[in-house]
């Protein structure tokens, strides 16, 4: 059993894309503890499926932008979303460069496909397991450098910190049930989405969105904590736990949706907000649980290469994608709010950083244009690892002990209900703002 340090230069919260990205920028002379709640592979970064966009071509910058801010709604930093796509060719590289395998053209070049909202092909893809892909190579990359240590079932129930800094994490081991109060002189957030608080949901159970209550209860700013985005497709099923995506790229390459009477009845390649929409108008109209969707539009070849992994589930739940049609319903699968965070992920808090799907830098806007997330969570992730390697300096130690020693221990002693807790403060906070949304809405239509 691997025996946690009581310091660390740097803590990270998850080990998904963006946890992992920073902890590969970290100088390496720095000692990086990184930890998630179960096994490294339960992320939402290991299960996506469609794709990482990034800027084919300098022609294409333009495009891409308005793109991204029209399925925003305009409420997209620009700032964010320029750093994103202007960083889009270096992430790409940066993957390739740790053994990624992108789908080639036959003469070698980078095969792109299209999703809803994108003007053009620009998706860069492993068959339809391009999160598994990347992940694989990061956290073997991760797990060959000296300086970081990655522990699986360590569970982060709070930060310790005062009105000046953060300084570390309390956490609990879910192997020998220890509670570790650990010191960093930086601490990163990384611990995705919030999914696991739906009960439809494409995200792992364990994204609760803990990092989010926790940093609502330290009074560490947060935005737009309802922007929460529903997946026009996952497989339908009466079964309950986490729903099975069916990836956008899907319509992307010729899938169609269609009613009880098998008739197309939206554009398909539409953001997600307005299939979304549309489909459940339909469901509505027709009185149905889903609607259907159609591969037999793609060629066979191309489902066969492209989407094997998607072909399989939906055998092994009875559907033969190219006989039959497949029920597809919508279910929440992102989210576009988050922990405040800079150009650099910094919060509002000092030495705390906010990275990945927990922190909202903008770049989505109101709405993600779909195969944007990994590509914002791997640049913003190494923006930020770039930050602290350029500004480190040595937590101040006697605040950070007086910091200790203000904890209230015991309310860390029945971690199963503290969650459950965190799960309510997500909950009780995406009511408020929807509440204080709808009342603006209201005010607005009266004058
Ligand atoms: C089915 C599916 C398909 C997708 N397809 C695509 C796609 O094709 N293209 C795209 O761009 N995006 C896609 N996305 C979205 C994208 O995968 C995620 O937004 C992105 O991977 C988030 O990365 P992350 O590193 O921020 O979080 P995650 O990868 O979700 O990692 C979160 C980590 O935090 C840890 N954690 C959480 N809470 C705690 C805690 N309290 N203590 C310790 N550890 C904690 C978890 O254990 C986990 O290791 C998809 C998402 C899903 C669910």
């Amino acid at each position: 059993m691997i025996k946690l340090e009581k310091k660390y230069d740097v803590i990270i919260v998850g080990t998904g894309v963006a946890g992992l990205n920073c902890a590969l920028n970290i100088s390496p002379d720095k000692s990086v503890l990184v930890i998630c709640k179960e096994t490294p592979d339960k992320s939402d970064s290991y299960l996506a499926q469609g794709g990482i966009c990034r800027l084919p071509e300098e022609g294409d910058y333009q495009c891409y932008f308005d793109d991204t801010m029209r399925a925003g709604h305009y409420e997209n930093n620009p700032v964010t979303v320029d750093a994103m796509i202007r960083g889009s060719q270096e992430v790409i590289d940066d993957l390739i460069g740790y053994g990624v395998d992108f789908a080639r053209n036959p003469d070698g070049s980078l095969a792109y496909t299209k999703e809803g909202g994108h003007s053009r092909p620009r998706i860069c893809f492993h068959e339809d397991t391009t999160g598994r892909e990347i992940t694989t190579h990061l956290m073997a990359a991760a797990r060959a450098r000296r300086n970081i240590l990655i522990v699986p079932y360590v569970t982060m129930l709070d930060i310790i910190c005062d009105d000046k800094a953060c300084y570390g994490i309390v956490a609990k081991d879910g192997k020998n049930g220890r509670l570790y109060r650990l010191f960093a002189d930086y601490t990163v957030l990384a611990s995705g989405g919030i999914g696991g608080i739906f009960e439809n949901s494409t995200n792992f159970r364990v994204l609760t969105g803990d990092a989010l209550a926790i940093c609502l209860n330290h009074g560490v700013a947060v935005d737009h904590i309802n922007y929460i985005q529903i997946h026009p497709t996952t497989l339908y099923s009466k079964k309950k736990g986490r729903r099975f995506l069916i990836s956008e790229s899907v319509r992307g390459e010729g899938a169609v949706l269609l009613d009880k009477n098998f008739q197309r009845f939206t554009d398909e390649l539409k953001p997600r907000d307005v299939v979304t929409a549309a489909m459940r108008e339909q469901m509505k109209k027709d009185g149905t649980d889903f609607v259907w969707l159609d591969m037999r539009p793609i060629p066979r070849e191309e489902v066969i290469s492209h989407f094997p992994g998607i072909v399989q589930h939906c055998l092994n739940e009875g559907y033969d994608v190219f006989r039959e049609c497949i029920p597809v319903v919508p279910a929440q699968h992102y989210f576009m709010g988050g922990i405040r965070s800079d150009t650099n992920g910094a919060t509002t808090m000092p030495r705390l950083y906010a990275v990945g799907e927990t922190c909202c830098n903008g770049v989505h806007g109101k709405n993600r244009l779909a195969s944007n997330s990994l590509l914002e969570s791997l640049l913003f992730a190494k923006r930020a690892a770039q930050d602290i390697n350029s500004h480190y300096s040595p937590e101040d130690i006697s605040a950070a002990k007086a910091a200790e020693a203000a904890l209230d221990i015991s309310k860390y002693s029945n971690p199963t209900k503290l969650l459950r807790e965190y799960k309510q403060i997500v909950h009780s906070a995406i009511d408020a703002e929807n509440a204080k949304c709808a009342e603006a809405q209201a005010a607005k239509e009266e004058a």
